[in-house]
This record gives C-alpha cells, structure tokens and sequence, in this order.
C-alpha cells in the first residue's frame, strides 16, 4: 500500500512560521540605497512566511510526495505515454552552453544550437519518412492546428477554395477535431467499423470535391492500427485531399513503422511524450510538424537550414517559401528540443525499435492477462495501450472511475478513464515501454483484486481511496474553482 506524508511533515509554512527567523543571510548592500516607491502601493498585511531553510526544503519536498509522479509510482495512463525520462536528457539540456544561450544570439554565435536543431529536424524526418521537418510548435494539439492551416494553404494556392471539410474518425484523439475546427475547416465525424478501423464505405461518401484532408491519430485513441491506412490515404489523395497523421503515440511505431511511406502528408509528434521529457504538469511540450515535398514550402518558420559555407555561418534560420507563418516566439521549446536529440542519440536505431517493441509488447501482456477480468471490446492484438471497458464491473455497482480510485490504495495512478468516447466506461492502459515485468505483474494483480472486493465488498470500493491524504475530491470544482491559496482558517490536510 501506498505511504504518504503526514499531517506534521505538510505543515503549511505559514503555520510554522516565527516571526524574525529567517532562512537567507543577505551580502550587505552594494548599491545606493533608494526610497521606498509611493507607501499606497505596499501592502502592510501581507502575511509571509517566517522560516528557516530547512523548513523550506523538508516542506517542498513533502509536498512534491502528495502527488503522483512516474519516478514515484506505475504511471498507466492512456494516450499520454507517462513514461521514465532518463536523467541524462535533463542533464544535457541544463548544459550552460544549451540553458544559458539567448534566443535572440546571432547565428554565428549560436552553430552548436542550431546544428543539434538541424541534426534533429533531420532524425525525426528520418524516424516518420517524411520530407522536411518545423520544430517551432510547442504542443500535440499546436502541431496539429499548424499541420491543418498548412493543408488549407496548400488548397487555397492551388485556387482550390471548395475544399472545406475534414474527415476524422470517432477514435481520433480529442485535440483533433479542435484543430481542424480553429484552422475553419467544417469537422465531419467518420464511423469506426466494427474492427476499429475506419470504415472505407464511410470514407468513400465524404471523398469529394470538398474534401480538404482527413486527420488520422495512429495508433487510434482504441490502441489499434488501422489495417486500411493505406487505402485510407490512397482513397483521400484520390479525391484530392492530403492526409493528416497524428504521431502522438509514436512509441508505438517507433522504428519500425514510417508514417510518409504510408501515405500520410503531414504528422506531428509529441516529443514530450515519446522522446523523454517529464510531462504531466503543464510544462514545456514540443509538437514538431513533419511533411511530405508538397508541403514543404509551407511549414512554419523557421526551420534551421545548413548552407555548406565554411565562412561564417554554415547553420541558419530560414523561412520556408510559403510558410504559414510564426507558430511561437523564436526557435520552439529549446531545452524540450535537446532532451530529445539526446534521447535519440543515447538510444540509437536499435533503441528506437526497443521502445516500440517493449511499448507494444507490455500493452498486450496487460491486455491478454486481464481480458478475463475486465470486457475486452475491441478482442485483437493491440499497439501501445489496451483499451477496456468497465461494463462487468458497473452491472455489479461499481464505475470505472471508482475502480481508478481503489487503484490509488495500491500505489498506481489510474488508467485513462471514460476515453475515448465510443467505448463505455473506458479504461485506457498504456503501461508503456519502460516498466519491468514484475510492475505489471503486480498492477495486473491489483486489478484483479479489485474486481474481487467488487463482489465482495462493493462498498469498501466505492469509499475508496482510503489510505491517500485526501480522499474524494469535488473534481468539478477542484478542476474549475481550485483553491491554492492559504487560509488562516482552513487546515491543508
Ligand atoms: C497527447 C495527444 C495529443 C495532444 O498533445 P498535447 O501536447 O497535449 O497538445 C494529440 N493526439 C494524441 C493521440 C495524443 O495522445
């Protein structure tokens, strides 16, 4: 069972808080001294926190062991690939040399930067067989929304302004539909059938004249592979339309599976997730957009180009012929760029054909060992993570969401819960390519313990989690009105 902190070690600093202690011994003043601005603007009831450093440290750090993370505990989330960064990803990327370069340094100051950005706009071309590669977007969804308003530039300078639709399957990530809808472009939902592929009959009626394109997220939100995905392209490029893959989820292909050679026009990729960055919090992503030859000339700017001149600057920034424009201020997200090419080059070919090997191999030992257990909807070989329903669970009186809860007593974070959405009660398991065999072994029993005290004990399972600092949250509003401020009043825990 899970242990946490305690009450006395989360002791808010306010409340330990003695007034005159300090935890900082300040050099003495070098500067002239200067008056205080206009007394209004200071606020004498400020209430700050009298405290050693020590105090500082062990609170932090209390705090930081109140959350989940993936180096505390099992981390299956679904589509979200929560997976162990290596150390020496962070490391390399806090280089001096990498962390304190400015954005605005000239070229020539700047070529070992730019040269890893070259080196790894052209891995990842490499790793999705496509053409040319931006890394200025800063996010999953930030790749797709420029990969859309690339493919209605593409349109719009050929004179082809029918083209106003996208297709996208129902088991495509949520982000998706969102893009192509921020991009204008009317969303036209396309049936699964009943393998989880898209349906081909389904795609035959939308491929017209007003078709601009179709977004596939591959593997689908269901961990499958599409079957059909080249007859899915072939069919879209066809009707004249390009074909947008969303490579979120590359873990699951990575190495052994080329998105361009497939047919796809343009994918996005989630280095955050597949290529080791901690994420999870809201920090720096990194969603670079790769393209085919025809849409190479609109690829947000810059792209780092290498001119083969031995005076001054071989390496540079360039803006593609028709770019589409600035997606972020200057490069993308450096430090999420470096993390990345280290990852890479640690790893190499062979590693990148591990990961999707073990990534697809731990998701079906999940998935075969708790078919018996938990309702398999979709009964085939899965990639990355294995899609569940809760179904048998709820006809006994307990939900999905109360069986992620349970899971908290026994140390692991809860599946994705609820999605995607054509699956009821949905738990979605992406144990990923970095768990040990005995970690699955011990989630696949937890699961099946708790399918036990269902029967046993619906109860017991509904009150859960019971050994967490707090128990059931209001998520709806912890989500809408969160409550991060002290309160004289209001103990934490
Ligand atoms: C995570 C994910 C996204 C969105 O990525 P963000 O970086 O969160 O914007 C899009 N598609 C799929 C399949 C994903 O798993």
């Amino acid at each position: 069972m899970a242990s946490f902190p305690t009450r006395e070690t989360t002791r808010l600093l306010m409340d330990r808080s003695v007034p005159g202690r300090v935890g900082a011994i300040l050099p003495d003043c070098d500067v002239p001294f200067q008056k205080l601005p206009d007394q209004s603007l200071l606020r004498a009831e400020l209430e700050l926190p009298e405290v050693s450093e020590p105090e500082v440290v062990n609170y932090f750090t209390c705090l930081s062991q109140l959350n989940f993370s993936i180096d505390t505990n099992f981390y299956p989330l679904g589509s979200c690939t929560m997976k162990y960064n290596p150390k020496i990803n962070d490391e390399v990327a806090f280089m001096p040399g990498f962390a304190g370069i400015h954005p605005l340094q000239p070229a020539e100051q700047s070529q070992g930067a730019l040269e890893l950005l070259h080196r790894l706009q052209g891995f990842l071309g490499e790793i999705t067989g496509l053409h040319a590669v931006s890394l200025a977007t800063l996010a999953g969804a930030h790749g797709e929304f420029a990969g859309m308003l690339m493919i209605r530039a593409y349109h719009q300078a050929r004179g082809d302004t029918a083209r106003r639709k996208v297709a996208i399957p129902d088991s495509a990530h949520g982000t998706n539909p969102a893009s192509a809808a921020m991009a204008g472009f009317d969303v036209v939902e396309l049936a699964s059938d009943k393998n989880g592929n898209v349906d081909l009959e389904a795609l035959h009626e939308v491929a017209g004249p007003d078709l601009a394109g179709v977004m596939i997220t591959l593997p689908s939100t269901l961990g499958l592979f599409d079957t059909n995905i080249v007859e899915v392209c072939k069919v879209v490029h066809e009707a004249g339309g390009l074909v947008y893959g969303d490579g979120a989820n590359m873990n699951a292909l990575l190495g052994r599976v080329k998105l361009g050679e497939l047919g796809f026009d343009v994918a996005h990729l989630n280095l955050h997730k597949t290529f080791s960055t901690p994420h999870g919090g809201g920090g720096p992503g990194a969603g670079p957009v790769c393209v085919g030859e025809t849409l190479a000339p609109f690829l947000p700017a810059p792209v780092v180009i290498h001119q083969g001149d031995s005076n001054g600057a071989a390496y540079n920034l360039a803006e593609p012929e028709h770019t589409i424009g600035k997606m972020s201020g200057f490069h993308g997200n450096f430090g999420v760029l470096v993390r990345a090419y280290t990852y890479i080059r640690t790893l190499g070919a062979d590693g990148m054909k591990e990961i999707s090997g073990n990534a697809v191999l731990n998701a079906n030992y999940v998935m075969q060992a708790l078919k018996d257990t938990y309702y398999l909807p979709y009964d085939r070989a899965c990639m990355h993570e294995a899609v569940f329903s809760a179904d048998w669970q709820k006809s006994r009186g307990v939900s999905g969401l109360e069986i992620a809860k349970r899971l908290l007593d026994y140390g692991f974070h809860s599946p994705t819960l609820y999605f995607p959405m054509i699956v009821h009660e949905a738990l979605m398991i992406e144990p990923t390519e970095s768990e040990t065999l005995e970690t699955l072994d011990s989630f696949i029993q937890a699961m099946r313990d708790i399918d036990r005290e269902i029967s046993e004990n619906p109860d017991f399972v509904r009150q859960s989690p019971h050994t967490t600092p707090v128990s059931r949250l209001d998520e709806a509003q912890a989500a809408r009105r969160p409550d991060l401020r002290w309160k004289r009043e209001k103990p934490f825990l």
